[in-house]
């Protein structure tokens, strides 16, 4: 059966040299083409590209600003199988992850917003994203590209909603950037 996922997309960490070299816009751009041709996966639509300043803990070292948007998609994979091919994805771009401390800067980060409405929280998979509302850079895009979106408890709420009554302050700022949706996957 087919589910429409919303997919956030990250990158703030440019790389100049070897196997995942390239900057922000590649990262993102590489996510798309990888999650393109997944199998049971069709791409629907492709946000804008925004430009954020990092959220950081408290007394954090700063961090350099993202490149995010969002993807909706339409697919077969059950969401844990999502969830492993965009991990997987991740890593083929050079992501290393600290258990301790998620906040790191990253080449390439893939979240799932929201899965169909489903409710999911186990180790691995919490859905819809626990933290989707307390973020300007996957509302601002989520919205630009489905507005109606209803998210489920917690939120039970659509994401124009959430936006407006948002309380992160963080300037998402529209950039020139596109990402393309490769044609024939
Ligand atoms: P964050 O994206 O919050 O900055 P990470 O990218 O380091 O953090 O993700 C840490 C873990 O979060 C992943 O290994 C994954 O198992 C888990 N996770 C739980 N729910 C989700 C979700 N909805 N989308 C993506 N990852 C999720
Ligand atoms: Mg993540």
């Amino acid at each position: 059966m087919s589910h429409i996922a919303h997919i956030a997309l990250g990158s703030n960490l440019p790389v100049s040299s070897g196997p995942h070299s390239g900057n922000r816009l590649s990262h993102l751009q590489f996510g798309v083409d990888q999650i393109a041709t997944m199998s049971a996966l069709t791409i629907e639509q492709v946000s804008s590209v925004y430009e954020t300043e990092a959220h950081i803990w408290p007394g954090a070292p700063p961090q350099a600003p993202y490149l995010n948007a969002v993807l909706r998609c339409n697919t077969d994979l059950e969401a844990p199988a999502l969830l492993r091919a965009l991990l997987s994805i991740e890593q083929q771009r050079g992501r290393t992850r600290q258990p301790e401390n998620s906040w790191l800067a990253r080449t390439l980060d893939l979240d799932i917003i929201d899965y169909g409405g489903l409710k999911i929280e186990d180790e691995v998979l919490t859905l819809p994203h626990p933290r989707l509302a307390e973020r300007r850079f996957v509302l601002v895009p989520t919205a630009e590209i489905t507005p109606d979106l209803f998210l489920p408890a917690p939120f039970e709420a659509n994401v124009v909603y959430l936006l407006e009554t948002c309380l992160d302050s963080s300037d998402v700022h529209l950039t020139p950037h596109k990402l393309r949706i490769p044609e024939g996957t």
